[in-house]
């Protein structure tokens, strides 16, 4: 168990560090560690995670309610507290804005497929929960059965939610969010984003699960035909996002897929640039 001295240390140092690394910005997100009595440690509401200090922190008990510090927790904390009662493995929650991965949901391009070796071996695939209104009820029930399989998840036009058993590690889940999302938009800017072989994938992850762990529910599939990864990873190679265990997939969701067209590939486009040379050359 980590003594609360420690952890409080380590919120203020990975809040900064979620700041300097543009994972969010002003009062944006928010980050917990499980206490040994249960109880949470947590951001305060309002506070810029750039500046975090020590008094910035407070502790909750698992209703929600504040035990301890100055300030209130923010309304976003029952995203946090869902996160722990469905995960007794996750010992810390982190909550973030990354810019380039919220713009993946807001153009309806899933994070959900296998495009990173290293990615699929320690983190599988980042599903995205359908919009619900931040701060709400709603929004935390909502994440619910994605968070018990994935250790990263999106929400969509809004964030990131990513466990861990250690504040570490759910920053690092955070890192490897915002890496992905920026080496995909980058291939697709260069011409269109390939994905991994699915025999590959299928491999890679069940060696990850086995040897880096993850979302129990996860581990428990290791041996089994593509463990955890979206069904689609299986044959073909035109998935949408995975849906957790027994959650019908919604409309939203089925659109949300990767679209590997070449840019140039459009005729429209393939025109605009043609016309746009021809007036350069006639000038
Ligand atoms: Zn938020």
């Amino acid at each position: 168990m980590v003594p609360e001295r420690r952890l409080r240390e380590e919120l203020v140092r990975f809040g900064r560090l979620c700041y300097e690394r543009n994972l969010l910005v002003a009062m944006d997100g928010n980050l917990s560690a499980l206490l040994e009595d249960g109880s949470i440690l947590c951001t305060k509401a309002g506070c810029h995670k750039g500046f975090l200090t020590d008094d910035d922190l407070v502790v909750i008990d698992r209703k929600g309610r504040k035990l301890r510090g100055q300030g209130e927790p923010t309304s976003e904390m029952a995203m946090h507290l869902a996160c722990y009662e469905e995960r007794p493995d996750c010992r810390a929650v982190v909550h973030a804005h990354p810019p380039i991965a919220i713009a993946f949901t807001i153009a309806n391009v899933s994070m959900a497929r296998c495009v990173l070796p290293e990615v699929v071996l320690t983190l599988g695939t980042v599903p995205t929960v359908p919009y619900e209104t931040t701060g709400t009820r709603k929004l935390a029930d909502s994440l619910r059965p994605y968070v018990r399989d994935y250790d990263a998840v999106l929400m969509d036009t809004h964030g990131a939610v990513c466990l861990g058993t250690s504040v570490l590690e759910a920053f690092c889940r955070l890192e490897i969010v915002e890496h992905t999302a920026l080496i995909t938009k980058t291939a697709r800017d260069l011409g269109g984003a390939k994905e991994l072989d699915p025999a590959e994938a299928v491999r890679l992850r069940s060696m990850g699960l086995k040897r880096y762990g993850g979302p129990p529910s996860a581990v428990a599939r290791a041996d089994q035909p593509g463990a955890d990864l979206p069904a689609p990873c299986l044959g073909c190679s035109g998935c949408a996002n995975p849906h957790p265990t027994g959650v019908a997939p919604k409309a939203d969701l089925r659109m949300a897929r990767v679209v590997s067209q070449p840019l140039l590939a459009s005729p429209l486009v393939e025109a605009a640039v043609a016309q746009a040379v021809m007036r350069a050359l006639s000038t």
